[in-house]
């Protein structure tokens, strides 16, 4: 638990929780549909927290393309303009670093890290590390957070990391159609032991892709676990206002 931020001194203001966007040049709705929650809803809102996987995959800083230049850009104008924008790396774009921080005002979190809503304390994290089943993908994902294998990783030029990229999620997707479904959830034990060692009743999380709010007893209290939505076929964003949690689908503007 590395750093803590307080929410709520104003009523009228929003929190909003996103995750899981997987921007991609191959699919310009969902970014055009983030582009403008930014502009809108993230613009009146007192913070946005994007819980990992902002983009389907980053190879470094210095990537160039259009797309990530465009979300740099208007990350920058949100930041700018009063919303505090915090990210937690997913899964897919775990190479974010201080380089896009700086271009965007936006500030990289831990995973996971408490923030305090209110009056509560708020657990918040990506959700690959939930998902303790999956041995094969924990395995992977220890070696690819080790500082020595990012260093290395970002020494190689730009289009060998993009073709390292490709192939990677070719062979994320075949791991997906191979493992079974309850593999792929998180784990509800490990659940259990990260929100009592976090000393919260409350956890948000995204990465499986299972929008929901899940509500149970944790050591005699109330507490709720809520998974964020993907944003393949419409956008997911939960706010916090006034003390309560809405979990809502943003449908996608016929274009
Ligand atoms: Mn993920």
């Amino acid at each position: 638990m590395v750093r803590e931020s307080t929410h709520g001194g104003d009523a009228t203001l929003s929190v909003l929780f996103i995750s899981d966007l997987h921007l991609d040049a191959a699919w310009p709705a969902a970014c055009e549909q983030f582009r403008a929650f930014l502009r809108e809803a993230a613009g009146s809102a007192e913070a946005l927290y994007i819980l990992g996987d902002l983009f389907e995959a980053w190879v470094g800083d210095d990537d160039d393309d259009a797309l990530r230049a465009a979300v740099r850009t208007d990350l920058a104008t949100l930041t700018r303009t009063g919303t505090a924008c915090y990210l937690m790396h997913g899964n897919r774009d775990f190479l974010i670093g201080t380089r896009f921080e700086a271009e965007t005002g936006c500030q990289l979190l831990a995973d996971p890290t408490v923030v305090e809503l209110g009056e509560e304390r708020v657990l918040l994290m990506h959700g690959d590390l939930l998902c303790r089943a999956d041995g094969a993908y924990q395995q992977l994902r220890a070696q690819v957070r080790r500082p020595r294998w990012q260093r290395r990783f970002l020494r190689l030029p730009l289009a060998t990391r993009r073709q390292i990229a490709g192939a990677a999620r070719a062979g994320s997707r075949k791991h997906l159609q191979r493992t079974r479904p309850e593999v792929m959830d998180v784990t509800p034990a490990t659940v259990l032991a990260t929100m009592r060692a976090a000393r919260v009743h409350t956890l948000i999380h995204g990465h499986t892709h299972r929008p929901a709010i899940h509500e149970f007893i944790l050591d005699d209290a109330p507490a709720r676990r809520i998974v964020l939505g993907d944003w393949y076929e419409q956008g997911s964003c939960l706010r916090w206002q006034e003390g309560r949690f809405a979990l809502q689908p943003l449908p996608r503007p016929a274009s």
